[in-house]
């Protein structure tokens, strides 16, 4: 089956029951048993859920693995995660990481003994030299936030193999539409589903992807000691945005790159960060590991300013001032405020994330529109 055939139909059959050709909501706590431990499968909700299993084959279906399983969020399917590992143990992980994810590391399991290098992954030399025999996890995101640098997932997948370390994707900003580690070597593909996959900004979820099906239950495990689990309206919800995933990364993508070079072109703007263009130091890279190269965009301005950064985000109208990414909808962030606030200025800028930085989430609205909509911001500048 094709992408664009998979998200509608892969794990995804008629109610055996009724005929319904959309997944029930499941909304149940518990199911009844016969007699003790004579049951259809399931139990008891935390455990096991019918429309999150439908999603769950979905989503494996789609990075084209084995398994996946869905979390309340992304952050609990990351925290599920590190809960692999023990104290003593060590990740490598990219210095230009989503805030959230550099928060749990540093703030919730580096107190408990686990170890965190934060290195530049792009630079693969940086990967080898961080490694220890401590080291038992590499976590790499790419195209990575807000900077929009790309890892060879293939190269630093074959670097943690060597090391015997574990290899875990974010892959977040691609989607599984653009780009799916399993295939290039990961052990395990962590999803913020809020985001594209989802794609209209009404649910918080997370996936996590895998081909072991010793690594699923151990995760498994995890979550039905820890409680990270999705409701199953949720699911549903999930279910009916995947339907469009293909057709909307297709759209962010066209519309991205147009922005990219009409923000390049723009006598306001300072540097544009986005993996499409030739000169961008991931780009051969980029092609490579992914299908297009998405509708994330990052750029800073010629006045590099925290006020003039404000006044252009309090004069766009269709692009909203807000978190998150990936929805319908074009949103704009201000990252060194928002998103990446939590990061040390000092830690911040050394990675090029300046006070005038902004990321574009590019949606699928007219062209047109969201052009005149960016000039008008940046004639105020
Ligand atoms: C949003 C995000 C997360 C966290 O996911 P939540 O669903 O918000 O908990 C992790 N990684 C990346 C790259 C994200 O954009």
């Amino acid at each position: 089956m094709h992408f664009e055939t998979k998200v509608l139909h892969a794990g995804i059959e008629p109610d055996p029951s009724t005929g319904a050709i959309m997944t029930p909501i499941f909304q149940t706590s518990t199911y009844v048993q016969a007699s003790p431990g004579d049951h259809k499968g399931y139990e008891y909700a935390r455990t096991q859920n019918p429309t999150r299993d439908v999603l769950q084959k979905n989503l494996a279906a789609l990075e084209q693995c084995n398994h996946a399983l869905c979390f309340s969020t992304g952050m609990g399917a990351i925290d599920a995660v590190v809960k692999l590992l023990k104290p003593g143990d060590e990740v490598v992980s990219t210095n230009d990481l989503y805030g959230g994810t550099y928060r749990i590391f540093t703030k919730i399991f580096e107190p408990l003994g686990i170890r965190f290098h934060f290195v530049d992954m792009t630079d693969l030399k940086q990967i080898e030299a961080a490694i220890t025999p401590s080291t038992k996890m590499i976590w790499i995101e790419t195209p990575t936030n807000p900077m929009l640098n790309i890892i060879d997932i293939e190269k630093a997948a074959a670097i943690g193999k060597k090391a015997g370390a574990m290899v875990v994707v974010d892959n977040t900003f691609s989607s599984p539409y653009l780009q799916n580690p399993i295939l290039l070597g990961a052990d395990i593909i962590m999803h913020s589903v809020t985001k594209y996959i989802n794609g209209h900004s009404d649910v918080v979820m997370g996936a996590l992807c895998m081909n072991s099906l010793e690594l699923r239950e151990r995760l498994a495990f995890i979550q039905n000691s820890c409680g990270a689990t999705p409701g199953p309206q949720d699911c549903f919800l999930v279910l009916r945005g995947i339907k469009t995933l293909h057709l909307r990364m297709q759209r962010h993508c066209e519309n991205g790159k147009i922005i990219a070079h009409y923000l390049k072109n723009h006598p306001k703007v300072g540097k544009v960060y986005w993996p499409g263009f030739e000169e961008h130091t991931g780009h051969e890279i980029a092609k490579k590991q992914m299908k297009d190269f998405g509708g994330m965009i990052s750029f800073t301005l010629k006045n590099d300013t925290l006020e003039s950064a404000f006044t252009f985000l309090r004069n766009t109208h269709l692009f909203s001032l807000a978190e998150s990414l990936g929805g319908v909808e074009s949103l704009v962030g201000h990252p060194a405020s928002m998103t990446h606030a939590s990061i040390p200025k000092e830690q911040r800028e050394k990675s090029g994330l300046v006070d005038s930085l902004i990321r574009l989430s590019v949606g699928i609205e007219n062209i047109e529109d969201l052009k005149n909509d960016l000039e008008k911001a940046l004639q105020m500048v």
